[in-house]
């Protein structure tokens, strides 16, 4: 098998499972408890934040702990835009782009629906970008928010966030960036991004599912979304995942492979899948991309066909459709992009994590070909039906 959906998912890395063993066996501690055992839980749990502090360029204090990429994004999103409207009622819109992860969009949608905010929707142009002048012609003297993603899931193109960033704040308004598939592959440093959110999250990374982290600027006020036993300096209540903790801080600061190696693979699948496939298209920026994404549209295929032909081959990675279950829908992003919804619907992403080999990516070429080929083949036989499974994708 050959898993090429690493931007879904990853395995845990070895180091980072001893790294957290203790702390679900032996010392199991609370680090709550005034006993020996909660206080070396106590003691990891401070290590860990400390650790993912200085992988983010940030102060320990700057850090919450979640239990991964989407409570962080909703922490952001709501916990900011609701704090600065109760300091001033006329703060009542929230910018997101048109791309977000849906884990920003539906919490923007949540505050419109609930708490009566106006959401602007910043549109991207055709490789997925937000231009300055985008961002510029939303933002308005009631914008609380603006949350803009690092780099997409489904088309790995990536943001200037620190320009879009820089922009916000000479407006005054606090800047969020979802950083969950940028985590790993581009420079995380808050200071030089000058935002002031950031969300990550640990199985992107090499830790478990169920492990992240929100950076929130010391002086931005969050209002809190989990209330209980004011953990996480009341940011966030609940025991903490000690375990979950030690594991996404040593996922984040583990050497990895240089990024120019898999960027160059990935070129190279490209070049090969472009090639071999007559009328394949390239979806996202051709050069400002995540060196683990390579995502194309097969016009004349259903990406879910092409996915479960490619499966068959041993190829696993992911159709670009909308991250919820059972959705074959076009992807919003790649509406939003200007594709069709036809071809939107042919969309396959392949995504890398750092071990990917160059033989690993030529054989895979070689399946696209021959999977889109008898796709279209037995389209065209059935006269044009779409077949396959319907299976969503993990983004
Ligand atoms: N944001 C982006 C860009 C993602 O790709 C994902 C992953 O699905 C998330 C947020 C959600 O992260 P998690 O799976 O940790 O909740």
């Amino acid at each position: 098998m050959i898993f090429l959906d690493a931007a879904a998912t990853t395995p845990v890395r070895r180091e980072v499972l001893e790294a957290m063993w203790p702390y679900l066996t032996g010392e199991f501690g609370n680090p709550s408890s005034h006993h020996s055992l909660g206080e070396a839980a106590a003691t990891a749990l401070a290590g860990a934040r400390t650790a993912t502090a200085k992988a983010l360029g940030c102060r320990p204090g700057e850090v919450v702990f979640t239990s991964g990429g989407t409570e962080a994004d909703n922490l952001a999103v709501k916990g900011i835009a609701l704090a600065r409207r109760a300091a001033d009622p006329r703060l009542d819109r929230v910018a997101i782009s048109a791309v977000e992860h849906p884990a920003v969009e539906e919490s923007a949608r949540y505050l419109e629906r609930v708490h009566g905010f106006a959401v602007d929707v910043i549109p991207v142009d055709r490789f997925g970008q937000v231009t300055e002048e985008a961002l510029a012609a939303v933002l308005q003297p009631g914008t609380a928010l603006v949350s803009i993603m690092y780099a997409n899931n489904e088309v790995g193109t990536v943001q200037p966030i620190a320009r879009l960033a820089a922009l916000a704040r000479a407006h005054g308004v606090p800047f969020h960036t979802d950083a969950v598939q940028a985590a790993g592959w581009l420079p995380m440093d808050t200071g030089a991004l000058g935002v002031d959110a950031l969300s990550i999250s640990g199985h992107k990374l090499g830790a478990p599912k169920g492990s992240g982290a929100l950076f929130v600027r010391g002086r931005v006020r969050l209002e809190p979304l989990v209330h209980g036993g004011g953990h996480e300096r009341g940011r966030r209540s609940g025991t903490e995942n000690v375990a979950g903790a030690v594991a996404l801080a040593t996922a984040l600061t583990l050497p990895r492979e240089p990024a120019g190696r898999v960027s160059a693979l990935r070129d190279g699948f490209i070049g090969a899948v472009l090639a071999g496939v007559p009328g394949a298209l390239l979806t996202g920026h051709p050069t400002e991309r995540l060196p683990s994404v390579a995502s194309f549209c097969f016009p004349g295929t259903s990406g879910e066909s092409v996915l479960l032909e490619l499966e068959r081959q041993g190829v696993i990675c992911s159709s670009g459709s909308a991250c919820a279950a059972g959705s074959d829908a076009p992807s919003p992003v790649l509406l939003a992009m200007g594709i069709e919804p036809e071809v939107a619907q042919s969309a396959v992403r392949f995504s890398f994590d750092s071990t990917v080999t160059a033989v690993q990516l030529q054989e895979a070429a070689a399946a696209v070909r021959t999977a889109v080929g008898s796709v279209r083949s037995l389209g065209e036989a059935s006269g044009g039906g779409r077949g396959g499974r319907s299976s969503a994708a993990a983004s």
